[in-house]
């Protein structure tokens, strides 16, 4: 039993397992100190205080860059610089970027439902839509009347909407818009991905504060928990077995997992709605997508299950692989993060024993499940130059753009060798050369790693 200042979690599933490493990283990124010992995290309850604002914190930090916020500012930046210059370099694509910045970033946004939520916490009365709809009209380029021709009348154009812009941009930097527009986005990008439906998910929900509303339905449910005495519960939690006294949490709000209102009708579905959650665990759910490391819709967690150090340390790795990397963020993908982090740390030391490591990947709302044997392992690690190749290889096909290195590991993870798949993009470059950018030292990067594989699985 745990002591009342702390709180544990304990090692079990997949799903727990990312909830947990999320806690963690929630916690340490808000400069707290969960403890680790073996397979059990404890966590301080005074950490409980703030832990709304902790578990924003760590979306924003994590995943800022991205976001729809960082779009909208970028241009402050630029208005800046170019005031500095006089508009010295100023150039027809400046112009075109911002025409469709107007359009496509700033209005889109401003008018965004998840925006319009917002408006009404923050004490700066502006109307950001009016103010975006009365900003100047830009003028349309023709043949005629092209960029050189109406450079002087654009700049002075320029000018003239910057200084009708610069209420929007105070409006978004004052310390109570902070708080909420910069998270919006990861949101609906990954703090949804792994749950929904309740708390500020939920059709009904009424709170336009999103701290509030994690608060009520993860943290302050759980805070009572602990307050109450359990001796007499005739109910235990289904994951940890702790003693409650009702039934009314259950998994219905993690994605994906058979859980949904949608399948409602099967039997399975009720067999499950059956399971009851303790307070603690639902937190610790509501942490996991806080444990896969996430990138434009790409998600993934190994489940590296020894002991909560090595759970923690390889989920960490691959997350710097991934943002500390100076690639495109585009063309980076958690899962070739995941093969640069295993084939490196496996060079420089034994830190990780790869017995068949579970990995879970996160894609188009749905969960993926992948083994990794071994010899795959040391397939990444026997050919990291081939993958390196690949790198940037890409293709399009039914009008989605398709990256051959995580397609490529993706085959091997799954003991597939690539014949078939080299003659799909062959096809698709005889009929479509446009479409693929692939080059011929690629191909053979791609079959030298097809040759190892296939020699692997003879030993
Ligand atoms: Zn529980």
């Amino acid at each position: 039993m745990e002591q009342a200042e702390t709180i544990q979690f304990t090692m079990n599933d997949w799903l727990s397992n990312a909830g947990i490493v999320g806690l963690h990283n929630i916690l340490a990124n808000a400069d707290l100190s969960p403890r680790e010992n073996e397979n059990v995290l404890s966590m301080d309850t005074t950490d409980l205080d703030d832990f709304a604002h902790y578990y924003f914190k760590f979306f924003l930090d994590q995943y800022q860059s991205l976001s729809s916020y960082a779009k909208i500012m970028a241009y402050q930046e630029k208005f800046n610089h170019w005031q500095q210059t006089d508009y010295e370099d100023f150039s027809a694509e400046d112009y075109a970027d911002f025409k469709d910045y107007i359009q496509n970033t700033l209005k889109y946004y401003a008018k965004a439902n998840s925006f319009k939520k917002i408006y009404p916490l923050v004490i700066n009365h502006l109307d950001v839509i009016q103010a975006t709809k009365e900003l100047p009209k830009l003028i349309n380029l023709t043949q005629k009347n092209n960029f050189k021709v109406k450079r002087p009348e654009i700049i002075e154009l320029m000018k003239e909407i910057s200084q009708q812009l610069k209420p929007i941009y105070d409006y978004f930097t004052a310390p109570d818009a902070k708080k909420y527009f910069p998270v919006l986005s990861t949101l609906y990008t990954v703090v949804n991905n792994t749950w929904t439906n309740i708390s500020y998910f939920n059709r009904s929900n009424k709170e336009p504060d999103f701290y509030i509303a994690y608060e009520k339905t993860f943290v302050d449910p759980v805070r009572e928990y602990l307050t109450i005495d359990h001796s007499k519960d005739k109910y235990h939690c289904s994951n940890c077995n702790r003693p409650v006294t009702k039934t009314d949490l259950s998994y219905t709000f993690l994605n994906d997992m058979g859980f949904d209102t949608a399948r409602k009708t099967s039997n399975v579905w009720d067999f499950n709605n059956d399971l009851t959650i303790c307070p603690i665990c639902q937190l610790m759910y509501s942490c996991s997508s806080a444990g896969f490391n996430f990138i434009y819709g790409h998600g993934l967690f190994v489940n590296s299950n020894n002991n909560i150090d090595e759970l923690i340390s390889i989920n960490r790795k691959i997350n710097q692989e991934i943002w500390q990397s100076s690639d495109d963020k585009r063309q980076v993908t958690p899962y070739a993060a995941m093969i640069r982090t295993l084939t490196e740390q496996q060079l420089k030391d034994k830190e990780y024993v790869l017995d068949d490591v579970q990995v879970i990947e996160y894609e188009n709302e749905h969960y993926r499940f992948n083994i990794l044997p071994r010899n795959i392992v040391r397939l990444f690690k026997k050919d990291a130059a081939s993958f390196n190749r690949l790198r940037g290889a890409n293709y399009s096909l039914n009008g989605t753009r398709h990256y051959v290195y995580e397609e490529v590991a993706d085959h091997v993870l799954n003991s597939q060798n690539l014949y078939l798949y080299v003659n799909q993009i062959l096809k698709i470059y005889l009929s479509q050369p446009t479409a693929v950018f692939i080059q011929a030292e690629q191909v053979d990067a791609l079959l030298k790693i097809n040759h190892d594989f296939l020699e692997g699985m003879k030993n």
